[in-house]
């Protein structure tokens, strides 16, 4: 893409609510904009950020076994009449009537109509397991929308659901999905933990949330130095002060705040903030009972789905990444999330040599599928080296006054370095770099 060309608004102020890195420097760097209290249109270079997390989400779903569907966003209220959850899901669940003064939702969630959608149509044990997903918008009236995409009223949301012969092969799937989104955080470059955590709302018995580590998070996990152990606070303190008191904390007050429940492995346990980005659940057949999806086991006895539930935030990784990888100056993608991973700058424009070197080097990496941003407008560098490292492009390759004597500088946008390399060897060191 020639920047030239590219709808990038780029701006020196975010707004006076965005109290949080992710909010301020996505707004800042054209990758999202806010339409409305919790609303918010994705850009051109924050859709290609969540097409790629979408993309990763799919790939590891699909190589487990699982299969994609797109339910409807609009769902009929008797649906939540069944279940029971239009009175227990509140006014977060937003009803709208249409012109015939029939009452619909606009979905928090689908397990109703997911069940509805397999009920009648698997009928036996053989066509058991199966683990359908779809990646999807939903829609939460939260009381205090805040925090840009972290806690927006309308967002992207991976949901899925398993359904089983037995108890057993419903744990045997909900091990295999944990290990799945171990994989898709792993490959999304996130330092995260899998914690056990309340069911709330959606109910059933285990649970297991994923949270990426940020000072930013809104929840307190406790973690253990030595094994994979770790807790939501709340499934480790009864009290509701306690529980508020410990997530009003800082980071910074919660190092010092001590936790003597040692780990039973020995190990040290301690406090961190989470962002939750992830949530798995074992759901059993309270579903399945409510709405009377039942099946035939090997007797030919009909008996409700076991079920497992398994959820992914999918545009609020899109701000996990950054309030987990920024600095003072702006946005610092991972790898895997990057909008481009190489920006040429042509430090000025108006010096033959250096557009011919910039235009030769544009053309050669997009030929090897490298995604490639040029940087060709007429500004000054400053300007536009800011700019670079506002929207956080992992490399600049800066093409300025060195080039006379044959070198060009490689920026890397984490460490901040800057290397000289010979012209001749640019295309062979950037491709080694990424
Ligand atoms: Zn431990």
């Amino acid at each position: 893409m020639r920047r030239s060309r590219a709808f990038i608004p780029t701006t020196k102020e975010a707004p006076s609510e965005a109290t949080l890195p992710s909010h301020q420097f996505l707004i800042r760097a054209g990758f999202i904009n806010q339409q409305g209290a919790g609303l918010y249109n994705f850009m051109p270079l924050g859709k290609i950020v969540l097409e790629k997390i979408r993309a990763i989400v799919k790939e590891e779903l699909d190589r487990a076994g699982c299969s994609e569907v797109q339910l409807s966003f609009v769902t009929p209220i008797g649906l939540w009449d069944r279940s029971g959850r239009s009175d227990t899901m509140g006014k977060e669940m937003l009803r709208i009537s249409d012109r015939h003064q029939n009452e619909f939702v606009l979905s928090p969630t689908n397990e109703e109509a997911i069940v509805e959608l397999v009920k009648n149509r698997v009928t036996s044990y053989k066509d058991l397991p199966l683990n359908l997903y779809q990646i999807n918008t939903k829609f939460r009236d939260e009381a205090r929308p805040r925090y840009g995409l972290l806690r927006g009223r309308e967002f992207l949301m991976k949901d899925g659901y398993s359904f089983h012969a037995s108890t057993e092969d419903m744990i045997r799937e909900f091990n295999l999905m944990e290990e799945t989104y171990k994989k898709i955080f792993t490959r999304l470059g996130l330092d995260f933990r899998v914690v056990a955590a309340d069911s709330g709302a959606i109910g059933g018995t285990g649970s297991k949330e994923f949270h990426v580590l940020a000072d930013s998070g809104e929840d307190t996990i406790v973690i253990c130095d030595a094994c994979d152990y770790g807790a939501n606070i709340e499934t480790i303190f009864e009290s509701e002060e306690e529980i508020d008191a410990l997530n009003e904390m800082s980071y910074e007050e919660l190092q010092i705040k001590s936790i003597d429940e040692k780990c039973s492995c020995g190990g040290n346990l301690s406090f961190k903030k989470g962002i939750e980005v992830g949530h798995i659940f074992q759901l059993g057949d309270k579903y399945s009972s409510a709405l009377e999806a039942n099946f035939n086991d090997e007797n030919g006895k009909p008996r409700p789905f076991e079920m497992a539930t398994f959820g992914i935030g999918v545009s609020r990784l899109v701000a996990s990444v950054i309030e987990q990888n920024h600095d003072e100056n702006g946005c610092i993608w991972t790898k895997a999330t990057a909008p481009y991973m190489v920006n040429i700058m042509i430090s000025n424009i108006k010096d033959e040599a250096q557009t011919a070197l910039g235009e030769e080097l544009y053309e050669k990496l997009q030929t090897s599928h490298v995604e490639v941003m040029l940087d060709d407008r007429k500004d000054r560098f400053g300007f536009k080296m800011k700019d670079a490292e506002l929207i956080g492009f992992p490399y600049t390759i800066i093409i300025g006054k060195e080039l006379e004597n044959g070198l060009v500088q490689i920026f890397e946008r984490k460490t901040k370095e800057n290397i000289s390399v010979k012209t001749e060897d640019i295309y062979s060191k950037i491709m080694e770099l990424i």
